[in-house]
């Protein structure tokens, strides 16, 4: 069969698969931002999380700054020990950038310019109308031998080289080297799309792991496994491993085995899982909250509006950060000050100065007017004392009511989210997406 690995640059070879048990992988993250502090590094996180849901581990991780002899001094241990390396960082064109050179140089291997690359860079750069700059040349010199893994949404292209055996490492086998480009823009869809299947390929596993996620929110974590334990027994006892990760206002299942039935058993928990939790789990793998709302909402043939306070424009951020948002979103009001309240939403002024603006009432006026002024199916209202200064001994800083109006009737419920203040903002959003997700699965399935 011949497999193509990236159909527009390369064929590649029709060797046939060897399994393995085990893959040697090491992560070495370039940027010298990194080790400033200036930016986090998610890749490293990502990948991880990537390869173990495949069964696949990282043993180790090292960060370097973009500096020739670290890189190269990283790279060569690591292939010292390992079956896999992957680098990210230091492909693009400015005088940081100089992973390519170095491993070439590392490798022995001649840094060829493909004119394939060059063609694709130059139809980036026409594609946004602009000159392609002289230096970004750079990035279609590839090293001899190298897989070309094409870059979907920048300039410079993922490169996959095989080492020979025995050049770094005392072993019979070869191993990979695949350097892929800083931004995760461009490396996710290059990882998901090239990296995999590659490693599928290379590398493909004796017994094949699957594993799923469930994502809840509005459950604690003691709580979540309180409730999943017994239910899970039978799958547990036959030795797939159950785990939770926690993160601000999500608690993640996970349950994962190997075995070509794991898929089917995976399925029969799913719906166990699903059936003891209900609404707290709002979906799967890397599906955000406001996406499934967003989705839940076009579903239903539901719009929903806004009125925020303490959030100050926090939902409606995340609301719109999902493509497909304007067929359910019809507007925000960011409504801060009392009187913006009452002259925009028609939050009656007596309910202010008898209740507080932080109190059920107004959040019940604010979701409501809000509901009015946008013509929307559904509309949340929040209302809260984000905090440090601002709260007192009957509501005190956190404090949050969050009320959704719906042509069933308005809700309002109150929280406690003593945070920092995004932190703070996050949850409550997570909050006031619950009430309504919750309120269009009792919908019923459209
Ligand atoms: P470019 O063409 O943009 O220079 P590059 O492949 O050379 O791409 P870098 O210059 O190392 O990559 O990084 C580009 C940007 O990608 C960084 O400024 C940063 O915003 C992001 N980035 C790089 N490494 C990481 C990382 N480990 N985690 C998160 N973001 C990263």
């Amino acid at each position: 069969m011949q497999w193509r690995l990236v159909p527009e640059i390369r064929d590649c070879d029709d060797r046939p698969p060897a399994y393995v048990a085990r893959v040697e992988i090491e992560l070495i993250n370039t940027g010298s931002e990194l080790l400033l502090g200036r930016i986090l590094n998610t890749h490293q996180q990502w990948i991880c999380r990537k390869l173990s849901d495949l069964g696949y581990s990282v043993s180790r991780q090292v960060t370097v700054n973009d500096d020739a002899s670290a890189i190269e001094v990283a790279v060569r241990d690591a292939l010292g020990r390992s079956d896999l390396v992957l680098t990210t960082g230091g492909l693009g064109p400015t005088c940081d950038d100089i992973t390519r050179d170095r491993v070439a140089a590392l490798l022995g291997r001649r840094l060829i310019e493909r004119e394939e690359v060059l063609e694709q860079i130059r139809g980036y750069f026409a594609r946004f109308g602009k000159p392609m700059p002289n230096r970004t040349k750079v990035e279609a010199l590839v090293p001899e031998g190298a897989i070309i893994l094409r870059n979907q949404h920048g300039t410079a292209p993922g490169l996959a080289i095989e080492v020979e055996a025995n050049k770094f490492r005392r072993s019979q086998t070869p191993s990979w080297l695949i350097m892929l480009p800083g931004p995760p823009r461009e490396l996710k869809p290059m990882f998901l799309d090239a990296v995999l299947p590659l490693l599928a390929r290379v590398f493909p596993l004796e017994s094949p792991f699957h594993s799923r996620t469930w994502r809840t929110t509005g459950i604690g974590e003691s709580l979540l496994e309180e409730k999943l334990t017994t239910p899970l027994l039978p799958w547990t006892q036959a030795g797939m491993d159950l785990g939770f990760c926690a993160r601000v206002g999500e608690v993640e299942v996970r349950l994962s085995a190997s075995g070509t039935d794991a898929p089917a058993r995976l399925e029969e928990a799913s719906r166990t899982i699903r059936a003891e939790l209900g609404d707290d789990v709002f979906g799967e793998a890397d599906e955000t909250f406001e996406e499934v709302v967003v989705r839940s909402l076009g579903q239903h043939r539901k719009t929903v509006a806004l009125a925020e306070s303490c959030t100050g424009g926090h939902i409606a951020n995340r609301i719109t950060n999902i493509p497909g948002a304007s067929a359910v979103f019809l507007g925000g009001f960011v409504t801060y000050a009392n009187d913006v309240k009452s002259r925009v939403l028609g939050v009656s002024e007596s309910d202010i100065a008898k209740h507080g603006a932080v109190s059920e009432p107004v959040a019940r006026e604010m979701a409501e007017g809000a509901r009015k002024l946008a013509g929307a199916d559904y509309a949340l209202g929040v209302t809260g004392i984000a905090g440090p200064g601002g709260g007192t001994p009957e509501k005190p800083v956190g404090t949050v009511f969050i009320a959704l109006a719906g042509p069933e009737g308005t809700e309002v419920r109150q929280f406690l989210n003593a945070l920092d203040r995004e932190t703070f903002k996050f949850l409550t959003a997570q909050q006031a997406l619950k009430m309504l997700f919750k309120r269009l699965n009792a919908l019923g399935d459209r």
